[in-house]
C-alpha cells in the first residue's frame, strides 16, 4: 500500500496521531500486530488533562469517574483527599483502544490489524518501506514518506532508525479482581494509591465497571519480585492473589531529556520514545499529547513547508519534557520520604493542593496557580536533596 503516512502501533498514541493527520486530508495507514480489540497491561486510568486533548467524549468507554484519592504510606496510615471534581476516568484498554481506533477510521484512516511489522528500510531517499507479516505468514509491503513509531516499549521503528537508545525503564504488573456484587462503597469514586510499596514505585487500586484493577510498579530492578509484591499488596486489602484474573506486566520506558524522537521522515511517540511520566507511570497523556503535537508538523512536512520533522522534537522539549522532569523530581522526593509526605498531605489542605497542582503540572487551576509557582521554586532543590539521600541510603545497604 502506498500512502502519505504509516503509523505503526494502534495504542492511544498511534490511533490519535493517525486520526489527527487524516483530519488534515492525508492518506494514513495504521498497522498493529494484534487483532483488535486487544488488551494491554495498563491500569486504564485516563487523566482529565488527557481527555481534554481529545475532540470527542470518552463517555462510552468510561466505567468509573474518580474524584478522590485514598493515599497510603508504608506504615499503613492513609488519608483521603477529594478534588471536588472529576480527576481521572477509569477505562479498560481493550475497549478504550478500540474506541480510539474507531474514531481514527471515522476520520478516514485505513486500519490493518494482525500484521507484525518486522522491518523498516529507506528504499530511496525520503521513501520508507515497512515490511510486515500477517498471522498466516503472508508478507506485505507499505511505502510512505513519513513513518511514525507508536509501537510501544521495545518498538521496531526506534531500533531500526537508531533513535531513543538504551532508555531506562520502570516495570509494572496488574490484574483484575472480579466484583460480581459491585464495587465496594469505600472505593466508589476513589482510587487508592499506596506509595513506596516497592523500590521506586507504588501500588494502586482502581475501580472499574464490574471489577477492580490492582497493580504494583517500580524501578526495573524490582521486576523479579513484582509477583510477590502484587500478592502481598492484594493480601493487605484482604484479597487473594489467586482471585486476580489476567495478571500481566510490562515495561515503562523512561528516557532522558534530549533523547532524539525524530530523524528525517521518522518520528517516535510516547512509549516508543521513552516519554512515560516517571511519578505515576502515566503514559496516556504523553501518548495523546505527543500525537497531537506531531500531526501539524507532519502536515507541514507533507505540504513541503518544512524539510523534516525537527519541529516535533522542539515541541516535545518545550511542552512535554519539563513536565516529565518535574514528575521525576517528585518521584525522587516521594521515594526518599514517603511517610512524611503522606503526613503532610494528611495535615495540610494546602500541601494537598500543591501536590494536585503538580500532578497536572503547568495546568493548575488559576485559584491554585500560587501552589504551582511555590512548587517551581522549591521542588527542584528538595529533589536534589532527595537524590543525595537515596544514593546515601543505597550505599549503606
Ligand atoms: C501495568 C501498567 C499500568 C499502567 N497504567 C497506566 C494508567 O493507568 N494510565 C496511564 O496513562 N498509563 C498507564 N500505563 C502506561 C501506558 O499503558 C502506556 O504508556 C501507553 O499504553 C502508551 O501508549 P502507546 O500508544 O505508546 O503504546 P501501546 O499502548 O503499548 O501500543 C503499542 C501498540 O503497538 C503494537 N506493536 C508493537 N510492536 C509492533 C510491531 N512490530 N508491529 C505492529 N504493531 C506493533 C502493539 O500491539 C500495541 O497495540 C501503564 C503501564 C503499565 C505497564
Amino acid at each position: 500500500m502506498d500512502v502519505n503516512v504509516i503509523v505503526m502501533g494502534a495504542g492511544p498514541a498511534g490511533s490519535t496521531a493517525a486520526r489527527e493527520i487524516a483530519a488534515f486530508g492525508h492518506r494514513v495507514l495504521l498497522i498493529d500486530r494484534a487483532e483488535f480489540p486487544r488488551d494491554k497491561a495498563c491500569g486504564g486510568g485516563v487523566s482529565i488533562k488527557t481527555a481534554a486533548l481529545l475532540p470527542f467524549d470518552l463517555g462510552p468507554v468510561v466505567e468509573h469517574v474518580v474524584t478522590g484519592v485514598i493515599l497510603g504510606d508504608p506504615r499503613g496510615s492513609t488519608v483521603t483527599r477529594e478534588t471536588g471534581a472529576p480527576m481521572l476516568y477509569m477505562t479498560q484498554r481493550r475497549r478504550l483502544d478500540m474506541f480510539l481506533v474507531d474514531r481514527a477510521i471515522d476520520a478516514g484512516v485505513t486500519f490493518v490489524d494482525g500484521q507484525v511489522v518486522d522491518r523498516l528500510s529507506e528504499e530511496t531517499p525520503g521513501t520508507y518501506v515497512v515490511h510486515a507479516t500477517d498471522h498466516d505468514g503472508h508478507e506485505a509491503r507499505h511505502t510512505a514518506p513519513i513513518v511514525i513509531g507508536a509501537d510501544g516499549a521495545n518498538g521496531v521503528v526506534g531500533r531500526v532508525v537508531d533513535l531513543a537508545p538504551s532508555a531506562a525503564h520502570g516495570v509494572a504488573l496488574e490484574g483484575n479482581l472480579p466484583c460480581p456484587d459491585g464495587i465496594p462503597s469505600w472505593l466508589q469514586g476513589h482510587i487508592a494509591i499506596d506509595v513506596a510499596l516497592i523500590p521506586g514505585g507504588y501500588g494502586w487500586v482502581f475501580p472499574k465497571g464490574d471489577h477492580i484493577n490492582i497493580g504494583v510498579g517500580g524501578w526495573a530492578h524490582a521486576g523479579p519480585q513484582l509477583r510477590e509484591h502484587l500478592a502481598g499488596y492484594a493480601q493487605a486489602y484482604g484479597w487473594s492473589v489467586d482471585a486476580l484474573k489476567d495478571v500481566t506486566g510490562h515495561q515503562l520506558p523512561l528516557q532522558q531529556r534530549g533523547a532524539a524522537v525524530t530523524r528525517a521522515g521518522v518520528a517516535l511517540l510516547v512509549d516508543a520514545a521513552g516519554m512515560v511520566e516517571p511519578l505515576l507511570g502515566e503514559g496516556m497523556y504523553g501518548a495523546v499529547a505527543s500525537a497531537c503535537a506531531l500531526a501539524p508538523v507532519v502536515h507541514r512536512r507533507l505540504a513541503g513547508n518544512v524539510p523534516d520533522l525537527a519541529e516535533y522534537q522542539r515541541a516535545m522539549e518545550r511542552d512535554l519534557w519539563p513536565d516529565l522532569e518535574r514528575a521525576g523530581q517528585l518521584a525522587d522526593i516521594l521515594h526518599a520520604w514517603p511517610g512524611p509526605l503522606v503526613w503532610v498531605a494528611r495535615h495540610s489542605e494546602s500541601a494537598w493542593w500543591i501536590v494536585a497542582a503538580l500532578m497536572s503540572v503547568g495546568r493548575a487551576e488559576p485559584r491554585h496557580s500560587w501552589s504551582a509557582s511555590a512548587a517551581d521554586a522549591i521542588v527542584p532543590r528538595v529533589a536534589s536533596l532527595a537524590r543525595s539521600w537515596l544514593r546515601l541510603r543505597a550505599g549503606r545497604r
